[in-house]
């Protein structure tokens, strides 16, 4: 019986493009997804763009478009990302769906009807200019440890020292640059120590690696903390239901979207959804990064197990991408963007060499770009690509493309080879695709100097027949290893397809022999990499120095507001009667001034910018209606207009000559 298997990658974020550290996890997840697909089972492959939350809404107001137009951008960009790749999605959809909004509901009320969930008032970090409260990731500031400059609020990237946002020096939000102040506001929390137990057993089972497993001890023996599980608004995402103006944390609704992608699917093929997740036809995987797994192995199954529906049956978790030994990084150019890569290289070396270096453990894998170079040209040109190109031309063009029978020698080539399947197919499942690549490139090996014993450019000349039994062999070899890199290199694969005649090979096509048949025309499989195009392309993936330098200093503009918001404010000409310095604030001027026979007192610091007397007499625009303000030396009853970012940088608005005090501004 086929198995069906249901496999998922995590959901990259919609707020940037795909590069080469992301595709280690998409190249593992669809050579897996081939590779069932090539033993004869039903697998399917899901994904979707994770679309919520505070960096895709700040995303959107800074380019001047709604979040739905920045993700719908976004989804086309990495669609065509993953096809160069090869990555072969049965469905990728978005978490800003129908189908996950329907289901993140369902979840939530079954967790609440199931006492997961508590409310609780807590302290945040808000701006009162932009209206927000602020992610520690929004909040910029000087490290408490080591006093680095604009620093986030959670961590330092200069000592790697982790803080609270309440410990940064002069801590002011990265939007506006304001100061934030600490606001109560009362939040939704999962509460995942009631899972403890069912974890540990889902984890007992065999759920993840077993190194992951003794990381998840460390986890429970701290003890499992309650999960803050909404944010208040304005975000992009799901209103929580029965809320006016808060929302699920991205986090939630993202690996529902897992369920949402499998829906969507479902609901277009005929198939329901509730019986392909909760029935006990289908295997479930999900492929994820080391810097997930608390949510994937925590989260994720108490979510589940809380509402009613299963969990997977295993997490296969990777490490992350080196390059040259290092971190990617912009400046040396090794933070390579999927779309770059495709405009230099074939995807088929990218594939390839992940999968040289891919096991099944999480430790990291490094791109050398050296080795890069050298596995390609050696293994994929010299090696496979070399015995196509040996034995396709000589046979069409002096044998008429027929190939004779197997003697012995090729019977016993070719039986090496077959010999092979289990140990690959065993490899693959378990995600050991280095050794699967060192089996096959041994017998690669083995078929070249199979070709070197029997010299068929020498035989060609003396022997027709004997070198069409050489060359049935090699041929036979060609088709072999096909199929054995077939998860790995489907492109290749479909090359020799074609190039053999023969319709889509599966794995168990190895126990066969191709004999008097007939062959097309060769094609080349693969050229060589060149240095020259490796190196462009690292060129092209370097940060210019234009690109790197901080953007022009342009406050992003604030949340959108509507005109009755604005008619709220109440802007009058006023005439500055008096202005005196201030004892003790040498930052501030006393003004007293004329709206039109109302008289106001207004504090306004522009004494490093504004000397008193250049001041009386002038025309500005006050905010009259703004809510009086206790201060150490008085009552402020107002505003003046000025810009500029402070000292002796301030610029007040003046007005045009034949305004009268009192006049309002609309
Ligand atoms: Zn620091
Ligand atoms: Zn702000």
């Amino acid at each position: 019986m086929p198995r069906q298997i249901l496999v998922t990658s995590a959901l990259p974020y919609a707020n940037g493009p795909i590069h080469i550290g992301h595709l280690v996890e998409y190249i593992q997840t669809d050579i897996w997804v081939r590779f069932q697909k090539l033993c004869g089972n039903r697998c399917l492959y899901f994904c979707a763009d994770d679309t919520h939350g505070t960096a895709i809404m700040i995303g959107a107001r800074n380019a001047g478009i709604t979040p739905e137009e920045l993700i719908s951008k976004v989804h086309g960009e990495h669609h065509n990302d993953f096809k160069g790749f090869g990555i072969e999605f049965d469905n990728y959809y978005s978490t800003h769906s129908p189908e996950n909004r329907e289901l993140s509901e369902r979840i939530f009320n079954a967790l609440n009807k199931a006492g997961s969930i508590a409310r609780r008032s807590v302290e945040q970090s808000y701006c009162n200019n932009c209206r927000m409260f602020l992610p520690d990731r929004y909040i910029r500031g000087t490290c408490p440890r080591c006093k680095a400059q604009d620093q986030y609020g959670d961590s330092c990237e200069v000592c790697s020292g982790t803080h609270n946002p309440t410990e940064l020096i002069e801590p002011r939000c990265a939007n506006c640059g304001n100061p934030p102040v600490r606001k109560q506001s009362e939040h939704y929390f999962f509460k995942l120590a009631d899972y403890e137990q069912q974890l540990k057993e889902l984890i007992a089972k065999g759920y993840t690696q077993q190194s992951v497993a003794n990381k998840l001890d460390e986890w429970f023996s701290t003890g499992l903390r309650d999960w803050d599980i909404s944010r208040d608004g304005p975000y992009f995402g799901f209103k929580i239901p029965g809320e006016d103006d808060k929302y699920f944390y991205v986090w939630l609704d993202a690996p529902i979207g897992y369920m949402a992608s499998m829906k969507n699917y479902c609901d277009a093929n005929g198939m329901d959804f509730e019986q392909v997740w909760n029935g006990d036809d289908w295997e479930l995987y999900h492929f994820i990064g080391k810097d997930i797994m608390y949510f994937h192995a925590l989260f994720w199954p108490a979510m589940l197990m809380g509402s009613g529906f299963r969990s997977a049956n295993k997490l296969f978790i990777h490490g992350f991408l080196t390059v040259n030994g290092e971190k990617m990084s912009k400046s040396r150019g090794t933070f390579i963007k999927a779309a770059t890569y495709l405009e230099h290289l074939d995807p088929e070396y990218l594939r390839y060499y992940y999968a040289s270096k891919l096991t099944p453990t999480v430790e990291d894998i490094d791109l050398s770009t050296e080795d890069f170079i050298g596995k390609v040209n050696s293994d994929l040109v010299g090696n496979f690509a070399n015995l196509a190109s040996r034995s396709g031309p000589m046979l069409a063009k002096q044998l008429d493309s027929r190939l004779g029978q197997l003697d012995e020698q090729g019977r016993r080539l070719i039986g090496k080879l077959t010999a092979a399947k289990e140990q690959i197919r065993s490899d693959y499942e378990v995600l050991n695709y280095a050794s699967a690549v060192r089996t096959i490139t041994a017998l690669a090996d083995e078929a070249n100097r199979y070709v070197e014993q029997n010299q068929p450019w020498k035989t060609i000349k003396s022997d027709l027949e004997q070198t069409r039994t050489t060359l049935t062999a090699v041929i036979n070899a060609v088709r072999i290893l096909a199929i054995y890199l077939k998860p790995i290199l489907p492109d290749f694969a479909a090359k020799v397809e074609k190039f053999i005649n023969v319709e889509t090979l599966h794995l168990d096509d190895v126990d066969t022999v191709l004999e008097n048949h007939t062959i097309n025309k060769f094609e080349r499989l693969f050229e060589r990499v060149d240095e020259k195009k490796v190196n462009a392309m690292i060129e092209e993936s370097k940060e210019s120095k234009a690109q790197s330098a901080p953007k022009a200093d342009v406050e992003p503009i604030a949340p959108e507001i509507t005109i009755d918001d604005f008619a709220k404010v109440d802007l009058r000409i006023a005439k500055v009667a008096d202005a005196q310095p201030v004892e003790g604030a040498d930052k501030l001027l006393a003004l007293k001034l004329d709206l039109g026979g109302i008289e106001k007192n207004v504090f306004a610091g522009i004494a490093q910018a504004y000397k008193p007397e250049e001041l009386v007499g002038k025309m500005v625009v006050c905010v009259a209606n703004l809510a009086p303000r206790k201060m150490k030396f008085g009552t402020s009853e107002g505003m003046i207009l000025a810009a500029g970012p402070g000292g002796s940088e301030i610029f007040m608005l003046t007005v045009d000559e034949g305004a009268k005090p009192g006049q309002r501004v609309k």
